[in-house]
C-alpha cells in the first residue's frame, strides 16, 4: 500500500486518472489531508462510497510518530519525530507575543558542518522527503492546544533546505496552497548557510523569505566558523543578496551568532555594516548558545547590545534574538535528533 502523503497533487491527480476516476477529485483528497486532516478516508465526506473504498484499497494516511516532547521554562516545545528508517529528527514550536513559529528540519543531520552548530557535528544522514517536512506540521499541530495556531513557518532546523532543494519546494507548495496548509508566503522563512545558485532559484521560484546565516564580516573568521564560505565567499554572497529576486515589499534577513571574541567585536560590526551597504535588509543577532564540547562562549549582554547599537546608529532594523528554549537544547544550532542509520 501506499502511503497518500508521499504523492504529489499531480501524483494522486494521475493516479486518479488511471484509476478512471475524475482527476479533479485529487484536490478534495488533497484538501482532506492538509487542510482538514483527516486521518482516515471515511472521513472523505464528500467523495463518492466507491472513490473512498478504492482509497482505502490503495493506500494509507500516516500519522506522524512522536517520540518525545519537552516543552522549555519559555514555553518553546521541541518534538522528536520518529522517521520510518528509525532516525529522529526535531522540530521546535516557538510562541512569541503574537505568533505561534514552527521551526521544521530537512534533512537528517547536515553536511555543511558549521563548527557552532550541534547539527553540524553530527554529519550528514539523508535528505528529507516532503512528506516527512509535512509531517513536522502535523506532529506540532496534534499536539497544540484548541485556541493555538501555527502562524509562521520557518526552515531552519537541521540540516541546509536548499541543499534538498526539490523536497523543499514540494513542501513549499504543500505549505502555501490554500487547499493544503494554506499559510501565506511571507509567512514561510528558508533558511541557508549561502548556497548562491539555489537562492537565486528559490528567488525566482517562490515568494517565500529568505534567511542568510551570515554569522562573520570577514572570509577569515567565515571560512572557520562556515567551511562551506570556501565556496561561497562573503563578496559573492552579498552580491547575490544585492541581485537577489525578491519581492520589494520583502526583505533579506541576516542571522549572524555572536561568539565571544571572534565575530562580536566593534570592528566586525563597522565591517559589517560595509557589506550590508545597498541591501534592503533586517539583521537578527543570536548570542551563541553553548553546547557540550564546544569552546565557544556566549557575549555578555553588554557586548551584543553594543553591537547592535552600532548597525541601529547606521539605520539598520536590527534585533537581539535571546534563543528560546536553551534549557531543553532546542534553540538555534542546537537540534541533534538520533541518528540511527545512515543510509
Ligand atoms: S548551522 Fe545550519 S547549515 Fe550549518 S551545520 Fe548547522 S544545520 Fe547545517
Amino acid at each position: 500500500m501506499v502511503n497518500i502523503k508521499d504523492l504529489t497533487l499531480k501524483e494522486i491527480e494521475n493516479r486518479l486518472l488511471e484509476a478512471g476516476e475524475k482527476p479533479f477529485h485529487a484536490r478534495q483528497v488533497f484538501a482532506w489531508i492538509y487542510n482538514k486532516g483527516a486521518a482516515s478516508f471515511d472521513e472523505f465526506t464528500d467523495l463518492s462510497k466507491r472513490l473512498r473504498e478504492y482509497l482505502k484499497k490503495e493506500f494509507f494516511i500516516s500519522v506522524p510518530q512522536i517520540i518525545s516532547q519537552e516543552t522549555s521554562t519559555d514555553g518553546t516545545r521541541k518534538i522528536l519525530l520518529k522517521l520510518d528508517d528509525s532516525n529522529c529528527i526535531e522540530c521546535v514550536l516557538i510562541s512569541e507575543e503574537n505568533r505561534l513559529t514552527l521551526c521544521i528540519s530537512t534533512q537528517v543531520g547536515c553536511a555543511l558542518g558549521c563548527v557552532f552548530c550541534m547539527t553540524g557535528k553530527e554529519g550528514f544522514v539523508r535528505n528529507l522527503k516532503f512528506r516527512e517536512m509535512a509531517e513536522q506540521v502535523f506532529a506540532a499541530k496534534s499536539i497544540l492546544k484548541n485556541n493555538q495556531n501555527i502562524t509562521n513557518i520557518v526552515l531552519m532546523g537541521m540540516g541546509e533546505p536548499l541543499l534538498n532543494y526539490d523536497e523543499v519546494i514540494k513542501f513549499l507548495k504543500i505549505a502555501t496552497d490554500p487547499k493544503g496548509f494554506a499559510f501565506a508566503a511571507k509567512r514561510i522563512t528558508v533558511s541557508t548557510a549561502g548556497m548562491i545558485p539555489m537562492m537565486e532559484k528559490l528567488g525566482r521560484e517562490t515568494n517565500v523569505n529568505i534567511a542568510i546565516s551570515l554569522n562573520a564580516a570577514t572570509d577569515e573568521v567565515r571560512n572557520k566558523l562556515m567551511p562551506v564560505n570556501k565556496k561561497y565567499p562573503l563578496k559573492e554572497l552579498l552580491e547575490a543578496c544585492r541581485r537577489c529576486p525578491m519581492k520589494r515589499s520583502r526583505r533579506v534577513t541576516f542571522e549572524y551568532i555572536l561568539i565571544k571574541g571572534i565575530n562580536d567585536l566593534t570592528d566586525d560590526a563597522k565591517r559589517l555594516l560595509k557589506l550590508l551597504k545597498g541591501i534592503p535588509c533586517k539583521i537578527n543577532l543570536i548570542p551563541f548558545n553553548p553546547f557540550p564540547d564546544t569552546n565557544f562562549e556566549r557575549p555578555s549582554d553588554e557586548a551584543a547590545l553594543k553591537f547592535q547599537k552600532i548597525l541601529l546608529d547606521a539605520g539598520y532594523t536590527v534585533f537581539v534574538r535571546q534563543s528560546k528554549g536553551r534549557d531543553i537544547s532546542a534553540a538555534c544550532g542546537q537540534l541533534r535528533g538520533r541518528i540511527y542509520k545512515k543510509v
